[in-house]
């Protein structure tokens, strides 16, 4: 019987998970993966195999109002039947925000839970999902050991002018600053780089998180010096529904001509903006790739505009550039926008090898480059399933 470990990343209405076998908790030893979507609506448990096969589901009556508890319950059922009772040795969440002080994954006792939830006003729409998750667990499994991965921790050492808003020092005393996030993306992409290609992981390496959520990290030696995201998850780059850098004077404008209450704005900044708002028509960079409708056209541009602003700037925060990465559902799969984005950064000295490129290869710039371009399929999970082996689970001394 194996022992296994859970990553859970929970959010608004959807909770993914991944099971590895705890031993190793890498993706080459991934048990199983799924998610339980459709919460508040039409709940739908499913987990499958490696291939993508559905290893076993569930269906709630459709508007059941649903307890994290309740959610979680089958998935820890199918768990004892599927790999046998005591199997689970350890699950571990991701967790949007650190804060300050959460600089690594840490077992979550109820001190550090009650201490996490203080960080709830620095992140209402995503802290609140991943703690209601963790203390679910925590009523179901009392006995299980729980460790929290936080977005934030893999960006703790930037410096101080990096992390600074130009706001009155006594707003970065209660915690207004530059954070950054996607960083569990982050420090695995920086693991497997530094597997693939160690020299060019210990230069100065733009990686881009190009999903739904969208950012850059400019790393050194595989450390994270400068990000696109800042105080929050809305910082940087045009995203699926939300707006990126915008600035702050429209929104003055919005309230003060508009009068738009700050809920309203939430709404408009994080559900109606990015992609979607510009075109009209999607937040799904496939369905705008496949547009022929100018409004498609102009925020795939200002998309691709973006990010190759902010990768000037990135290079300029490391003092140069030796590599670029690819990586989530866009930077992963959509060669026309890395194609797009390398040719607005030929300036660096990126040269693209349109074969590679379309062939979604590993490495996909000539031999000529003088930065190296890459893709690499990022797994949060994989990174949560090794952060909860190493707390929960150390290794017995030799
Ligand atoms: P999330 O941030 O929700 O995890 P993903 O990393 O899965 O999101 O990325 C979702 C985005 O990736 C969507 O905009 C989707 O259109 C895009 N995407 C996925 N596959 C492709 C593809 N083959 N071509 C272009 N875009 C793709």
């Amino acid at each position: 019987m194996p022992r296994a470990v859970l990553a859970i990343n929970a959010g608004s209405s959807s909770i993914k998970f991944a099971l590895f076998e705890a031993r190793h908790g890498n993706p080459d030893h991934r048990l199983s993966h799924g998610q339980i979507e459709g919460i508040g609506s039409a709940p739908h448990f499913v987990a499958r195999d490696g291939d993508g096969a559905v290893l076993t589901e569930y269906r709630w009556p459709a508007g059941a109002t649903l307890a994290h508890e309740d959610l979680l319950a089958p998935l820890l059922a199918w768990i004892t039947s599927h790999l046998g009772a005591d199997s689970l040795a350890a699950a571990g969440h991701r967790i949007v925000h650190g804060g300050g002080k959460y600089t690594r994954p840490v077992a979550l006792t109820e001190a550090v839970i009650a201490d996490l939830a203080r960080l709830v006003p620095l992140a209402p729409l995503h802290q609140p999902h991943s703690l209601a998750a963790v203390r679910a667990m925590r009523k179901l499994r009392p006995e299980l050991p729980q460790v929290g991965c936080f977005d934030t921790a893999f960006h703790h050492g930037m410096s101080a002018t990096a992390t600074r808003l130009a706001l009155p020092r006594r707003y970065a005393d209660e915690g207004v600053r530059r954070y950054g996030f996607h960083g569990l993306s982050y420090e695995y992409i920086a693991g497997r780089l530094r597997e693939q290609a160690p020299a060019l992981a210990a230069g100065r390496v733009i990686a881009a998180h190009l999903g739904n959520g969208a950012s850059l990290c400019g790393m050194h030696d595989g450390r994270s010096v400068d990000t696109t995201m800042g105080f929050t998850a809305l910082d940087g780059l045009v995203m699926g529904t939300r707006c990126g850098s915008i600035d702050p004077g429209a929104l003055l404008y919005l309230q003060q001509q508009h009068g738009m209450t700050a809920a309203a704005l939430e709404h408009l900044l994080y559900n109606e903006s990015g992609l979607l708002g510009v075109s009209g028509i999607s937040n799904d960079m496939r369905t705008l790739l496949a547009s022929q409708a100018p409004p498609a056209r102009e925020a795939v541009e200002l998309f691709v505009f973006r990010i190759a602003r902010e990768a000037g700037a990135l290079a300029s925060s490391l003092g140069g550039l030796d590599g670029l990465v690819f990586s989530a559902g866009i930077g992963e799969h959509a060669a026309a926008v890395r194609a797009a984005v390398c040719a607005r950064l030929a300036w660096l000295g990126i040269r693209l090898d349109e074969a590679a490129n379309a062939a979604d290869a590993n490495l996909i710039s000539t031999a000529d480059s003088r930065v190296q371009v890459r893709v690499i399929a990022t797994d949060e999970e994989a990174m949560i399933a090794a952060h909860a082996c190493a707390v929960a689970l150390p290794a017995p001394p030799p």
